[in-house]
């Protein structure tokens, strides 16, 4: 059979049409009025997107290089932080924050455990030098969602900033920078913000530029003070990722026309169905908090987790994704995320139902696609 390749995973995500042609033009210099412009609209277009009037730094890197641009910019040697680690992202925090010499508290969670603002302050009582607090919005590796606003409500109260990885979260799910008072969020490119791998981006409070400033670890690549030098020559102090920038523009468009609020909802939509769809089939989510980002499934006693997500993927070409670290073989997750609708939804339930049906897992086929069916027709809009 022929088979067509689907991309149901988090990140990287499917592209809407407008964006993807964009990466097959001939490529414009970067030092022109017209490139400038498109860049200023993508800067500027990005407030939007981070619910901020912020000045918001594009980085010719991944996610990961605005995680590390967010230690190296606003601290020193020495410095104590705490990170927040309930999955494999909330690790990498504090594996940057040690690769950097920092002086670092690591609160580990069990995956899909909640964490909450009280908690957090709690933490922070005890240790009165923290600096930053480093948190997740999105665990991608959990599918679980953190209660942001009550972390910054904690560290409101004391000198501490609190600086967010949004990478999968942003333009997914709620996280308003300046009405929840966070101080620095990163994102990355290829998650909700629908283009491909290569672009990470950053915007920092008042509170945290303070920080910048008296910051004493060398930087120079992701030097903040560089990249706002440049932003007020609408440009960045290196060559950007000239046809990615231009990418953006046109999904900056496209969230824009659709309305954040109607983006949320609509990610909200697919989850509920996603959920729905593997509560049929008598999974079980990992989550406690789950997120509308990605869906973490248990694989089910007798099932060979490694072997079904082999299955989905080179199968049926299907690119679900399988647990990371210690969750491997022991979870799947399917993705909600991007440019997606509810039929790649449908998709990827139907090609888990199938590779269940192979190893003998007993269910009733076709009860997830069902459930998930049940739900699009419901919430249509
Ligand atoms: C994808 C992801 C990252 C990593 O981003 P890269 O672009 O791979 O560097 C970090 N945090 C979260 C929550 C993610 O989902």
């Amino acid at each position: 059979m022929i088979k067509k390749l689907y991309l149901v995973s988090p990140g990287p995500v499917p592209i809407p049409e407008d964006a993807l042609v964009e990466a097959a033009k001939p490529i414009i210099h970067h030092r022109t009025e017209i490139f400038s412009d498109i860049f200023m609209e993508v800067a500027e277009g990005m407030k939007y997107i981070f619910q901020t009037k912020q000045d918001i730094f594009i980085f010719a890197s991944s996610g990961t290089g605005a995680m590390e641009a967010a230690v190296a910019n606003l601290l020193s040697p020495g410095d104590e932080v705490i990170t927040i680690n309930g999955g494999k992202f909330g690790e990498r925090w504090g594996e940057i924050a040690r690769a950097w010499g920092l002086n670092v508290h690591e609160i580990v969670l069990e995956w899909g455990e909640p964490y909450t603002g009280d908690q957090l302050y709690e933490e922070l009582k005890a240790h009165p030098n923290v600096k930053a607090v480093f948190a997740t919005l999105s665990e991608t590796s959990s599918g679980s969602v953190y209660d942001i606003k009550s972390f910054a409500e904690a560290t409101a109260k004391t000198d501490a900033v609190l600086v967010v990885d949004a990478i999968s979260g942003l333009g997914a799910t709620p996280c308003p920078m300046d009405e929840w008072g966070v101080d620095v969020i990163v994102a990355g490119s290829q998650k909700a913000l629908m283009i491909p791998p290569g672009l990470a981006y950053i915007a920092l409070s008042e509170k945290a530029w303070n920080l910048v400033e008296n910051s004493k670890f060398p930087k120079y690549y992701f030097d903040l003070k560089a990249y706002k030098k440049s932003l007020g020559k609408k440009t960045t102090p290196y060559t950007p990722a000239i046809s990615l920038i231009i990418q953006q523009k046109k999904t900056i468009d496209f969230i824009k026309k659709m309305g954040l609020e109607t983006i949320f909802e609509h990610h909200r939509i697919l989850a509920d169905a996603t959920r729905a769809a593997v509560q049929a089939l008598g999974l079980e989510l990992l989550s406690k908090i789950p997120g509308n980002i990605a869906t973490a499934v248990k694989v089910p006693e007798g099932v060979d987790g490694i072997a079904l997500v082999k299955t989905v993927q080179k199968k049926y070409g299907v690119y679900i994704a399988g647990g990371q670290s210690s969750y491997k073989g022991k979870i799947f997750r399917i993705a909600h995320l991007g440019y997606m609708s509810a039929f790649d939804i449908i998709t990827a339930i139907s090609a888990v139902e199938m590779a269940l049906a192979e190893q003998g897992y007993k269910f009733d086929m076709g009860a997830g696609v069902k459930a998930a069916m049940e739900i699009f027709r419901r919430e249509w809009k």
